[in-house]
């Protein structure tokens, strides 16, 4: 009975444990990681996708992806690609200034490595542990990281077509001689849209439309090719985007003369860089408006993870969600993102589809820097050091034995019942086999033979 129940223990230990360590190291096993930048989570509930939806329904979808502080699209592309939080990774803004050596970065000057080579994105660690890999436009794939660029590579430019970005994907994955095994793909919408009409407009739901043709295309392209059933693709997004309004701008010459700081972002997170002292600076915009946080960079909270690089500048200002900071004016667009990330309008989604990830599955949320231990699980990669976790995502794996929490309850109930049934078998059976009661039974039997009155009757 004892061995029983060690067997018994070990088999639902077994059963319940996460196989983490059955990471797949097949070189066949390919990778597409795609952005449609500005893509909100609750966009998919909100219109019709009818080719998104026919992913998710043979894939795994995560409803609500965290992405990381400053809800901008560099720090959160280079997030997805490192596994590492904006302070870890260097590309803390869209815009940055480093003091020490007087440089500048914007999403237009952004060729020179040494804002980059704080981390090192999985394109690179991918070629370094002898594989190929591919950039169509993701942010930093066009720029030389650690001396290295991508196998293959477009520079960027927007007025390249989505279809012309997939074609070229595609044809390197199916390269007859040094076919890639991973390629990282972007487009800009519906950012663009959501930015100028605003998340609320008919003109992001237009858009939305065009994103699920041009889903539909990559599609058709991989079948076409034979690639659908082979290539792993995971379609996500680097943040939300949030209605602005015109009512509602902060306007920081009320507060604050010009001269004293310079911005080193713009809104609805400002980085500023006062010209003297810091202590002067900060008091003036503390008390400038109600809708607008104000953050030495020491007390900036620890949920951000936005304070121990040298890029964050001494104060930081953050608009409430809808709230545009600007010098003075008003503003012309109507949507913006970069705000708290722990708001779901924040929050872009996650679809996975391919041999490697379960089908009809669904999770509520991960983090965007757990895609990255994600992506290494799945082609066998030794991962870079990172923020990530790859528990957070082991579930959306086919590979992974995973249970739910109501199915462990439902398991562990059964089982119990289970033992406890055999427990009484056992028991009888036991008893019945007993010699000493064989015997007692032939007494008894002995005795019926006897003129009882009592039972005869
Ligand atoms: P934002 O919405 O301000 O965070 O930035 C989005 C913009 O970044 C897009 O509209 C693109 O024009 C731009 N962008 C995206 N990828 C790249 C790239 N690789 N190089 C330069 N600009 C880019
Ligand atoms: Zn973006
Ligand atoms: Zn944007």
């Amino acid at each position: 009975m004892q061995s029983f129940w060690v067997y018994f223990l070990a088999f639902v230990s077994g059963f319940l444990e996460c196989h983490c360590n059955n990471a797949t190291s097949n070189s066949e096993v390919r990778l597409l990681l795609v952005s449609f930048d500005g893509f909100r989570a609750d966009y998919l509930a909100q219109y019709a996708f009818p080719n998104l939806q026919k992913m998710i329904a043979d894939g795994a979808h995560v409803k609500h992806v965290t992405n990381v502080f400053v809800t901008k699209t560099f720090p959160n592309h280079y997030s997805i690609v490192t596994g590492r939080y904006a302070e870890s990774h260097g590309i803390v803004a869209n815009h940055m200034y480093d003091a020490a050596t007087k440089k500048n970065f914007s999403i237009f000057a952004d060729q020179d490595q040494f804002w980059w080579n704080e981390a090192t994105p999985i394109w690179i660690t991918n070629q370094q542990q002898g594989h190929k890999s591919g950039g169509a436009m993701w942010p930093g794939t066009d720029v030389s990281i650690h001396n290295t660029m991508p196998s293959y590579y477009l520079k960027y430019d927007h007025n390249v077509s989505f279809s012309k970005r997939v074609d070229h994907i595609i044809q390197w994955f199916s390269n007859s001689t040094e076919p890639i095994n991973f390629g990282a793909l972007y487009w800009e919408e519906p950012d663009a849209t959501g930015h100028h009409y605003g998340p609320d407009s008919k003109e992001l739901g237009n858009m939305l439309k065009e994103v699920d043709d041009r889903i539909g295309y990559l599609i058709d392209q991989l079948q076409k090719t034979g690639l659908w059933n082979t290539v792993n693709v995971i379609i996500t997004s680097d943040h939300g985007m949030a209605q602005c309004s015109a009512k509602k701008v902060i306007e920081l010459d009320n507060c604050i003369g010009r001269g004293n700081y310079t911005r080193v972002t713009y809104s609805p997170v400002t980085a500023i860089l006062p010209h003297a002292n810091i202590s002067n600076v900060y008091e003036l915009l503390l008390n400038c408006d109600s809708h607008m946080k104000v953050y030495l960079k020491e007390d900036i909270p620890e949920r951000f993870h936005y304070k121990h690089n040298e890029r964050i500048q001494p104060i930081l200002l953050v608009a409430d969600e809808g709230w545009t900071i600007v010098q003075n004016g008003s503003i012309t667009q109507l949507g913006d993102h970069g705000y708290d990330n722990a708001l779901p309008s924040m929050h872009p989604l996650l679809v996975a589809h391919g041999p490697a990830f379960r089908k009809a599955y669904k999770t509520n949320t991960i983090n965007s820097i757990d895609v990255y231990p994600l992506m290494c699980h799945i082609l066998g990669l030794k991962e870079e050091s990172n923020n990530g976790t790859f528990a957070n995502v082991r579930c959306l794996l086919i590979s992974e034995s995973c249970v739910s929490l109501p199915d462990v309850i439902g398991i562990v109930i059964g089982s119990l019942m289970v033992l406890v049934t055999l427990s009484c078998l056992i028991i009888l059976m036991k008893k019945r086999g007993s010699p000493q009661r064989a015997f007692a039974r032939l007494q008894l039997q002995d005795d019926d033979d006897d003129d009882d009155p009592l039972i005869a009757g």
